[in-house]
């Protein structure tokens, strides 16, 4: 069990991304600048769940740029 950088909670290792997962996944800007994902280190995991949220909040931020 691996436990989640962000929520904490423990998660099995095919439901959590590595960092440079993370990273690489997104070549979002604005994903890669959130405050949480910077705060990821080399060994850091964050779980599907997080990433999703983290998504919805960049979305919001995008949507919010336009106004
Ligand atoms: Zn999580």
């Amino acid at each position: 069990m691996i436990k989640c950088f962000v929520c904490g909670k423990k998660k099995e290792d095919y439901e959590v991304w590595w960092n440079k997962l993370v990273i690489g996944i997104t070549y979002d800007s604005k994903f890669q600048n959130n405050d949480t994902v910077r705060r990821m280190t080399d060994k850091s995991m964050m779980c599907h769940a997080c990433i999703k949220t983290i998504e919805n909040i960049v979305r919001e931020d995008n949507s919010a740029d336009l106004v």
